[in-house]
């Protein structure tokens, strides 16, 4: 592998067009512009087990100190159930997840609303 190939974090979101820009944006604003993997799965933490072996590539090839996690609100991949409660609970979860396989990693879970930005978990 070449060295100096590592990124600052990694980030785990939904594919939905309209928070794009929005989390990219607060990515950057965190200093991780085009320093951070990105990895999308409709509903980001309700498919984080969809998403595992991304993630497990991603830490492995890039070493990343931090994994982020954003879902946000209105989401189409959560359907009916798309309460604040159920996405706050897959969002405990995926963190509790995430931690106990990567303990050294500082892990952080978002809701991201049309407006702002919530640290959620
Ligand atoms: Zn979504």
């Amino acid at each position: 592998m070449q060295n100096g190939h590592k990124c600052k974090a990694t980030a785990i979101t939904c594919i939905d067009f309209r928070f794009v820009t929005k989390i990219a944006s607060f990515l950057d604003g965190k200093g991780l512009n085009n320093n951070y993997d990105l990895i999308t799965i409709p509903g980001a933490s309700l498919n984080l087990d969809k998403s595992m072996e991304s993630i497990n590539t991603s830490i492995k090839l890039h070493e990343p100190d931090e994994i982020y996690v954003f879902d946000h609100e209105d989401c189409g991949a959560y359907g009916e159930n798309n309460s604040r409660e159920n996405h706050t609970s897959n969002l405990v979860k995926a963190k509790k997840i995430l931690s106990a396989i990567y303990p050294l990693m500082k892990i952080k879970t978002y809701m991201a609303h049309f407006n702002l930005m919530e640290e959620v978990g």
